[in-house]
């Protein structure tokens, strides 16, 4: 017997035939003898429609009532499930977040799980019953409903496959498995069987939107087997582990893009020691999550210093540097909305020279223009053109995988 943890994303649940569908899945689960806790979000769009309402109300609402809101996604999933699975003869109750005990830390919105108690589950597993818990929420320290973060399901999942020292942890969602690229972007894109924890969560954080980043994350820690697989098609998934076999010798893994981006160009600034720090140190301390970094050659008593920054981070970003303009002195800020990032990753890129001669090489033979680059030992990013992205994606990915 073995005790299996199953994720279902909200597509898998969206209306009556695929929560049916998803129960047939954990019936035969359960009936195959193990024991099984299931992790489920909000039914479809669900989610976005509460904030839809939300805003409809008080678009300034305290991050506290939105996941009050938000967490009712979930609940709706998992109980429709259960009363699913019980029309169907197999024994199952559903669980908050508060009732196993997930307990966070009070950040509402981007909450951190610091425990998993469990108890709650234990017990009804030991009843022979299948447990179903909506993802997504927790509890912090005064007892307040929060939650983890868009698509944070995936992190509920992991959390509990960890606490309960679970044999797997299965991802089922809309896609059979995780892909060199997004096969609706790159039609040549293939599943990969396996992949390293390491390499998903570059991918994840680089915008491949399989998994949320802060599951692989914790995954690795915990050394969770997690596997993500298709709910609407019975075949093999991607296996994503400590290390892979990589039979094919990949130099790269995968290829993502991250349209979220927006670069930043003060010019002008005078050429002297600590302008760089005093820009920074001031985005930092107003939160900005700073990208990739470029500071241009000095010219005559002048530089210029771009950045990239998630566009959420645009209005306040902006604020900061025009609030500072006289103790920074520069002559003007450039904003460009209109770019994005295209990332290889593969910890092949390590043991093998030229990785990054043939992505430039394909991307110069598109007559692409790259406006920034960053690498990592695992990745290599560029800076291009929103509209040319996609374009990027598919010659970088052909020039790798072949057509
Ligand atoms: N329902 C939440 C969201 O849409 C959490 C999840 O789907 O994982 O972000
Ligand atoms: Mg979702």
């Amino acid at each position: 017997m073995s005790l299996i943890v199953q994720k279902f994303g909200g597509s898998s649940v969206a209306d009556a035939d695929c929560i049916r569908r998803v129960a047939g899945i954990i019936a035969d689960t359960f009936r195959a003898g193990n024991e099984v806790i299931v992790v489920l979000s909000a039914q479809g769009d669900t989610t976005d429609e509460l904030l839809d309402k939300a805003a409809e109300l008080n678009p300034r609402a305290s991050k506290r009532e939105l996941d009050m809101l938000m967490s009712t996604g979930e609940q709706v999933s998992i109980s429709l499930m259960a009363m699913c699975l019980k029309g169907m003869g197999v024994p199952a109750v559903s669980l908050t977040g508060w009732q196993i005990g997930m307990h966070t830390n009070s950040d509402y919105g981007s909450a951190r799980i610091e425990r998993v108690t469990g108890e709650r589950i234990k017990k009804e597993l030991g009843q022979g019953r299948v447990v179903l818990v909506a993802g997504f929420q927790g509890i912090n320290p005064s007892g307040d409903i929060t939650t983890l973060g868009r698509g944070g399901s995936d992190t509920s999942a992991v959390a509990i496959a960890a606490a309960m020292h679970a044999d797997k942890c299965q991802i089922f969602t809309d896609v059979d498995g995780v892909y060199t690229a997004d096969p609706r972007k790159v039609p040549g894109a293939r599943k990969l069987n396996e992949i390293t924890y390491e390499e998903m969560q570059e991918l994840a954080s680089l915008g491949a939107q399989v998994l949320h980043n802060r599951s692989v994350e914790l995954a690795k820690k915990y050394d969770v087997r997690l596997e993500v697989l298709s709910s609407f098609k019975n075949t093999p998934g991607t296996l994503v582990k400590e290390v892979t076999k990589n039979m094919e010798h990949l130099e790269i893994t995968g290829i993502a893009k991250d349209t979220e981006t927006v670069l930043f160009a003060i010019i002008g600034l005078k050429d002297e020691p600590g302008k760089a720090f005093k820009v920074f140190r001031l985005l930092a301390n107003a939160k900005v999550n700073v990208d990739i970094i470029l500071q241009s050659i000095g010219r005559s008593e002048s530089k210029d210093i771009s950045f990239t920054v998630p566009k959420s981070d645009m209005d306040k970003t902006l604020a900061v540097l025009e609030e500072n303009r006289d103790s920074l002195g520069y002559e003007q800020i450039d904003v460009d909305a209109n770019v994005a990032k295209v990332s290889t990753v593969g910890v092949g890129m390590v043991s093998t020279p030229g990785v990054a001669a043939r992505m430039f090489e394909a991307l110069s033979d598109a007559k692409i223009n790259i406006n920034m680059i960053s690498t990592s030992e695992i990745k290599i990013s560029v800076l291009v053109a929103a509209d040319q992205a996609d374009r990027a994606m598919n010659v970088i990915h052909e020039k790798f995988f072949g057509k």
